[in-house]
Formats: structure tokens, C-alpha cells, sequence
């Protein structure tokens, strides 16, 4: 079955090789200054309603991360992306992955092989007539992506992100 869900991602390929990435990563993009949840530092749960969030956040943010919507492949901006440094939940700051975990996927979504276990919490998705295990930020339960068993070593698990629910902090400018 994770087989069969791992080709369908994959074909997706195909279709969407033509499509650029139209955005460049801007650490600019990072100071969160109109969202008094977001903190990198503090992990206590966070009780924030969608009406609240939709305040705060972008259209596109809102839409993946409060929605659980798909941004489309090979146009994140964290897919094709390799530099050296930590992923946060772009809603709440809460620590997701580290960059030593990333790994190049051909499936056009930035893909890890192992989450901060602080970070993340699952929950069984069966919407579009599959059987998924859907990745939330701890913190804030927003929507991540999923993760599936045919990953590279030393996990074999690939965490299928969507790059507009992360933010990404590079090592030299911490
Ligand atoms: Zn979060």
C-alpha cells in the first residue's frame, strides 16, 4: 500500500516537470513580527483558534498549514534546497527537522529522513480514499505533510513536507 502511495506522489512528476519554483528563500521572510505566538524557543502547546491564525498568517500558510492542503509539487521553495541549518514550524516557530536529515527526494516536496521527536505528532489520514499517516506540528497542530516507510537509511522514513509550513534559520545566521 505505502508502495502504491509512493508511486502516485511520484507520477505527480510527470505532470509538473515544466513548473519552476518561483520563489527564492528570503531569511528576511523570518522575523514573524505580526504573530505574538511564534517563538523558536518555547514548546508549550499552543490552544489558537483557525479564525485567529487566518488573521496572522499568509493565504498560502493558512491554506497548507491550517487546511491540510498540498502546495504542488516541485515549487516549494525548500524543495530544491540544501544549505546548512535548522527547519521550523512556520506557524508557531516550534523546531521540526535539522538539514543533516534532508535528503534530495524525486518526489518535488522537501523530504526528510528523521524528525525532531519533539517537534512532530501523527495522526491517521484516511481522506482521498487513501490510508495515510498525516505529520502536525507538536506545538501548534498545524499541518506538515506525511510520512511514509520507503525512506532512505538510516530510517527508512520519508517525512514529505510541504515547504510553506516550514522556516528555514541557516547555521550562519543564528
Ligand atoms: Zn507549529
Amino acid at each position: 500500500m505505502i508502495m502504491t502511495l509512493f508511486l502516485q506522489q511520484c507520477a505527480q512528476k510527470k505532470v509538473d516537470l515544466t513548473k519552476q519554483p518561483t520563489q527564492q528563500t528570503k531569511m528576511e521572510d523570518n522575523t514573524h513580527a505580526n504573530n505574538p505566538y511564534y517563538s523558536r524557543t518555547d514548546r508549550t502547546k499552543l490552544h489558537v483558534s483557525n479564525e485567529e491564525w487566518k488573521k496572522i498568517l499568509s493565504p498560502e500558510v493558512y491554506a497548507i498549514a491550517r487546511e491540510a492542503n498540498t502546495e504542488y509539487p516541485f515549487t516549494g521553495k525548500y524543495n530544491e534546497f540544501d544549505e546548512l541549518g535548522e527547519y521550523y514550524c512556520a506557524v508557531c516557530g516550534n523546531h521540526l527537522f535539522r538539514s543533516d536529515s534532508k535528503f534530495a527526494s524525486t518526489c518535488g516536496w522537501p523530504s526528510f529522513f528523521e524528525a525532531d521527536k519533539e517537534g512532530v505528532i501523527y495522526k491517521r489520514d484516511s481522506s482521498h480514499g487513501m490510508e495515510r499517516t498525516e505529520v502536525l506540528c507538536k506545538r501548534c497542530d498545524s499541518h506538515l505533510g506525511h510520512v511514509f516507510n520507503d525512506g532512505p537509511p538510516p530510517t527508512g522514513t520519508r517525512y514529505c513536507m510541504n515547504s510553506a509550513s516550514l522556516d528555514f534559520v541557516a547555521d550562519s545566521k543564528k
